[in-house]
């Protein structure tokens, strides 16, 4: 394997993130059969890429090769990639194609072991910017400067699950949330009250403790991190669930 091959299979967004049920899966490719047939493009089965190089491409005997990101496509972004596949894309077409790859391709942020893969807010079950609109309210002033939010790869110890992070990149600061929390039997609230801890994390800088450590969860984090109106709730589900989802993890790894 050549240099930049490696470089492009670093991550696997099939074993990093979760996936579409089987059932959605099948969906999207009749979706996909139809509608590229419908633009005269000749498809009868579709061979799953997982990759940085290949979006979409017809290959010999009907295949259709597709990035595994397309698996999270919706109709509109199946016709915009049947059109362009078919040659007849207008500037509309080109851009809706476009901006659904630059939405669902994980991002790298970084090198070597500060290196991040972020995959878009828009999960499979919840939507972080969602999450995010609904606690900003929550805060007496406005944050500045506003975090991006986005999904890390499933991250899962032995004896602990690390739901989110704040950090400030090069970027600006970034909320990462542990992908193993986009699933449908996590309550929004449980999304919603981990987005809310770390925007405290920003709103309540860690305070220096006098024996050169730093207090990161403040007595004034933790009031602030109180204005959430389903923080009990919230953390009923976390305690009650990790256990639970790390024994899922590794049985699921063996
Ligand atoms: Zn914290």
């Amino acid at each position: 394997m050549s240099d930049s091959a490696e470089q492009l299979n670093l991550f696997d967004i099939r074993t990093e993130f979760p996936q579409p049920a089987p059932d959605r899966i099948h969906a999207v490719e009749l979706k996909a059969i139809e509608i590229a047939n419908s633009f005269g493009v000749q498809v009868r089965c579709i061979r799953w890429k997982n990759n940085r190089r290949v979006m979409a491409s017809v290959g010999k005997n009907g295949y259709l090769n597709l990035n595994v990101i397309y698996q999270r496509a919706k109709e509109n972004d199946l016709r915009a990639l049947a059109i362009v596949l078919a040659g007849k894309a207008r500037k509309q077409d080109q851009k809706r194609f476009q901006k659904f790859i630059e939405d669902h391709l994980p991002r790298e942020l970084g090198v070597g072991k500060s290196r991040l893969i972020i995959l878009p807010p828009d999960g499979l079950f919840h939507d972080l910017n969602k999450a995010l609109e609904t606690v900003l309210p929550l805060l007496d002033k406005p944050l500045y400067p506003m975090p991006q939010v986005g999904w890390s790869p499933v991250r899962v110890g032995r004896r602990g699950i690390t739901w989110g992070t704040h950090r400030d990149t090069l970027e600006g600061p970034l909320i990462l949330i542990n992908a193993v929390l986009d699933a449908v039997k996590v309550p929004n609230c449980v999304v919603e009250h981990i987005v809310w801890h770390e925007i405290c994390h920003q709103a309540v800088p860690p305070v220096p403790n006098g024996n050169g450590r730093r207090r990161v969860h403040s007595a004034e984090f933790r009031k602030l991190e109180t204005k959430y109106p389903r923080l009990k709730e919230a953390e009923k589900w976390e305690e009650g669930n990790i256990a639970y989802l790390i024994r899922q993890h590794y049985r699921r790894r063996r």
